[in-house]
């Protein structure tokens, strides 16, 4: 049985506005390299059983000081990797990408294998996947109290209580709430995204997906924005830090305000000024986040019949499907398929 709060795909937790990258560029640490990886064998897997397009391969462009934390270590993760990428100076950045207008000494990692996905048709895939598998799926139903209750759990719904043998959690930016004995604080961090025209007519056809990769760019300390080429909804892009302002959900501030538009059409104009167009759409997302960005998936502490994933820290949803198989490996207490020593709540 999957029970959920709002009927997913819903656009008020972390795993919406229909675009999520996927890159083996990785600045955390390498021990999401293997793990990225076998999240584009199970993607790929999935477009091929459900018939759907969930994947889009465009490449991705990790721009930054060559110096720098952010795109030194993408860098060095990529070599490790033996992943297929280029090195583009400044000057070739700008000539092969005519929208980018990078400082003299800006460096980018180009890597082919790389892409977009679409958050909400994989969400809609894996629902009927688990639908079809036999889940009993029960939306609008969120959960408000657990407790231990004979050798599993018992569950109180707004409708109902279930009791069952184990429960695999992962309630997002809602998990403090539910659990606020876990050793560790996580931080709900509020984040804009914003969906533009191009400013002319001309820019148009480089923003094409063909055309244009998603990117990543740090330019400066704590300053790293990000963005992906035109859909249907428009160029959309956003800050990836320093505009995040700490809240809880329940307090969570869903309008954006006219400063946080001008702080990113500032950016805009130093970097990407014909991505600066017409407004089409703004809208607030959250990230969750653990005190040093690695994800929490692990047994609650004080009743292991419990599974916990959180923290996805702004990064967590390319590996969707590889976390899902975590969870159910320890829900069935198998061996993980993964290491998850960088996951355990006891390291903090
Ligand atoms: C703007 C933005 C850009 C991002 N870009 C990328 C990217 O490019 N690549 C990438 O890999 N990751 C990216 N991420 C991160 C990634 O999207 C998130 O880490 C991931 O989607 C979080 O998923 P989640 O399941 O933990 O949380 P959520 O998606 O918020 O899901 C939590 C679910 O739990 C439900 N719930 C909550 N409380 C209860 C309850 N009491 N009972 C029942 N159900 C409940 C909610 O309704 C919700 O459906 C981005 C995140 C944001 C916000």
């Amino acid at each position: 049985m999957g029970l959920d709060r709002f009927a997913p795909p819903h656009s008020l937790g972390s795993s919406h506005s229909d675009t999520r990258m996927i890159r083996e560029a990785y600045y955390h640490d390498s021990h999401y390299t293997p793990l990225v990886n076998t999240a584009f064998d199970y993607w790929t897997d999935l477009e091929t059983r459900s018939g759907r397009r969930l994947l889009q391969t465009t490449g991705a462009l990790t721009i930054g000081q060559p110096e720098s934390f952010g795109f030194s270590s993408s860098l060095q993760s990529i070599v490790e990797n033996g992943s297929e990428f280029e090195g583009l100076a400044s000057e070739e950045l700008h000539n092969r990408y005519p929208v980018f207008t990078p400082d003299p000494q800006t460096f980018a990692i180009y890597e082919h294998r790389a892409g977009v996905l679409s958050p909400e048709h994989c969400i809609e895939t894996l629902l009927e996947e688990a639908e079809a598998a036999g889940a009993n799926l029960r939306f609008n139903e969120p959960m408000i109290n657990w407790r231990a209750f004979r050798g599993g759990i018992e569950i109180q719904t707004e409708n109902a209580t279930y009791q069952t043998r184990r429960l695999a959690v992962a309630t997002g930016a809602w998990t403090t709430g539910l659990f606020p004995d876990l050793p560790i604080s996580l931080e709900v961090e509020r984040t804009v995204q914003h969906w533009f025209e191009p400013a002319t007519v001309d820019a148009t056809p480089h923003f094409a997906p063909n055309v244009c990769p998603p990117w990543v760019w740090e330019y400066g300390p704590k300053s790293t924005w990000y963005g992906f080429p035109k859909t249907t909804r428009g160029i959309k892009v956003g800050m990836h830090v320093q505009q995040g302002r700490l809240t809880q959900i329940e307090c969570l501030d869903r309008n954006v305000a006219p400063h946080e538009e001008s702080t990113m059409r500032q950016v805009l104009a130093r970097f990407m000024p014909s991505a600066s167009g017409p407004t089409i759409e703004s809208s607030v997302c959250m990230y969750t986040k653990t005190p040093d960005e690695d994800f929490i998936l692990d047994r609650h502490p004080d009743c292991s019949e419990i599974v916990i994933f959180a923290g996805g820290s702004g990064h967590a949803f390319k590996f969707a499907l590889v976390l899902g198989e975590l969870v159910s490996d320890l829900l069935t207490d198998q061996d993980p398929a993964h290491n998850i020593q960088h996951f355990r709540l006891t390291r903090f």
